[in-house]
């Protein structure tokens, strides 16, 4: 067995048991975990350049090139669904029902030092969902994601593209706050990524967008840095993934935040949102 599987695996073992569905049967067929397979998106060439609002203008100049690079090849996945994937079907599932099963949530240490558990907030309908890394010092007071200077970020983000929170859903890989804001550890992951599979399949947007490295690698189940996928489209399970920088490393670098623009109108075309009007400048 690939040892880099094997938390995954426990973690799954541990929550199924916790389900009450153990025991279990180990199927020997070698089932693949289906590879993110890029897509082109057939609106991606529909927004060319459009305003870019304040909250991600970058304080340089912004280069003159604002159109979107070239739409990559489409490769069709037909890769039958992982045992995962097959095991994330929970029958009558709902958000509510996942909050439950998560219950006071004690299953990895990430418990000791939490204030609330995040579940996740936006709309149940949503097309389009943000999954970022997990809870800072803000959202572990309030119990909801990205409401510290991040968040405030993300909210631009989103008021930019012509929405607001609510048309939207927020959530994160990991529920609760890693002490001292660090990366969530691999089995800290492992053990959270259920609940968050139950909600993307209980969800079905049509876009996901992972916010940041830790989101992207985890959803897309790769070890390569975002930088060399990001504004890509993948396939996650009959939705759309796209990859773009966090709020946080904006925060610190102001001059990706074209790039991030650059992601999020492509998103709005696949949602068959008009690009916003430039803004005139005063
Ligand atoms: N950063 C995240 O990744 N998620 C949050 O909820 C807040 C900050």
């Amino acid at each position: 067995m690939d040892p880099r599987k094997r938390p995954q695996i426990e973690a799954w073992i541990r929550y199924f048991d916790d389900l009450g569905l153990s025991p279990f049967y180990l199927d020997r067929a070698a089932i693949e975990l289906p590879a993110a397979v890029a897509v082109q998106s057939a609106a991606a060439t529909a927004v060319q350049a459009g305003a870019r609002p304040a909250a991600l203008t970058a304080p340089a100049a912004v280069p003159a090139a604002l159109a979107e690079p070239a739409p990559r090849a489409a490769h069709a996945s037909h890769a039958p669904p992982s045992l995962f994937d097959a095991t994330l079907r929970v029958e009558g599932d709902s958000l509510s029902r996942i909050r439950e099963d998560i219950g006071d949530c004690k299953r990895c240490r990430l418990c000791e030092a939490r204030t609330k558990i995040v579940f996740g907030d936006g709309s149940p309908t949503a097309q389009l969902v943000f999954v970022g890394e997990g809870p800072g010092h803000d959202e572990d007071i309030q119990g909801l994601p990205f409401v510290g200077r991040s968040g405030k970020l993300l909210t631009q983000m989103i008021e930019a593209m012509g929405l607001t929170r609510a048309d939207v859903y927020i959530c994160n890989i990991v529920k609760c706050r890693p002490p001292q804001n660090r990366a969530p550890e691999r089995d800290e992951v492992a053990t959270c990524s259920p609940f968050l599979d139950r909600q993307l399949a209980v969800l079905a947007p049509k876009v996901i967008v992972c916010l940041g490295n830790v989101a992207a690698q985890t959803l897309l189940g790769t070890k390569k840095s975002i930088s060399a996928f990001r504004g890509q489209w993948f396939d996650f399970r009959g939705s759309k993934l796209m990859a773009t920088y966090h709020p946080a490393f904006l925060l610190r670098t102001p001059s990706a935040k074209s790039e991030v623009w650059t992601d999020l109108k492509k998103v709005m075309a696949e949602l068959g949102m008009k690009p916003p009007k430039p803004k005139p400048r005063s």
